[in-house]
């Protein structure tokens, strides 16, 4: 019986030790041992549905990150507005869905460092009068312009063109949605980040892609303010597989590189 006790005494004291050791960074995560991100599955080539499967460019450098903190990766489908109040609201420990920077969403949340470049860009029907960004910005301007809601796209047009009166928005759940709209006619043009604009203008023909890009920006991935350690810790294991080719490896293989 003694020594069942001092076993199990013996247990105790492991167990509280490795557990100081695992929180001596102050990191910690939703579920113990899971790295729970959130994100929005419309975004190809950085995420989207593959059979019952979410793939992508932020899957598999998030996959990457989880393996190298030694964690499990978690992907839950929400719509790209929620992911920042399921982050700070501490029922996700990351969003990840080529998210930009921007000074409102920094007042919110931490982001780690950029992984990636995004470029806003315009689609257009093949011979429209719209050749240009400046179209957009034309005196007596009012074209119908299609966004994703709540994306950046979304929030500069809005700003720049609507509240100006050069424009009326469109706004979808989904950016499929609004290119399905810019081919029936009832939008001019959509405002969307260029890889997701590639993969839209493949999917339909008399579509194509504006030279002029409407806005450049960085994807990072968001954190809770209360949690600075995990974002500490991301950016260490991300700055490792920028280090060593994997982060470059895996947009390889699904941006084609002309
Ligand atoms: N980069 C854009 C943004 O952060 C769009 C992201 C997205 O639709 N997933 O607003």
């Amino acid at each position: 019986m003694k020594k069942l006790t001092r076993v199990l005494m013996l247990i105790l004291a492991i167990t509280v030790l490795l557990g100081a050791c695992s929180r001596k960074s102050g990191a910690f995560t939703v579920e113990e041992g899971v790295l729970t991100m959130v994100t929005n599955a419309e975004f190809p080539p950085y995420e989207f549905w593959d059979d019952s499967k979410i793939v992508g460019i932020d899957a598999e450098i998030a996959a990457a990150i989880a393996e190298n903190l030694g964690l499990t990766l978690r992907i839950d489908d929400i719509a790209f507005d929620a992911i920042i109040p399921s982050v700070t609201g501490g029922r996700a420990d990351m969003g990840m869905a080529g998210m930009t920077v921007t000074d409102e969403r920094k007042k919110n949340v931490n982001f780690s460092e950029s992984y990636a470049k995004g470029v806003q860009v315009i689609i257009v029907r093949d011979g429209s009068v719209i050749t240009s960004n400046e179209d957009l910005f034309a005196e007596g301007a009012n074209f119908n312009i299609g966004v994703q809601e709540s994306t950046t796209g979304d929030l500069y047009a809005t700003e720049e063109l609507a509240d100006e009166g050069l424009a009326t928005m469109f706004r979808y759940r989904r950016g499929v949605d609004a290119v399905q709209d810019l081919v029936n006619g009832r939008i001019d043009c959509v405002i969307i980040d260029n890889e997701p604009a590639k993969a839209f203008v493949a999917m339909y023909s008399g579509l194509k892609i504006l030279e002029t890009a409407y806005a450049e920006e960085d994807y990072a991935i968001a954190f809770s303010k209360k949690n600075p350690a995990l974002r500490d810790a991301v950016n260490k294991a991300l700055a490792e597989l920028i280090a060593d080719g994997t982060v470059q490896s895996i947009i390889d293989k699904y941006i084609n590189i002309d």
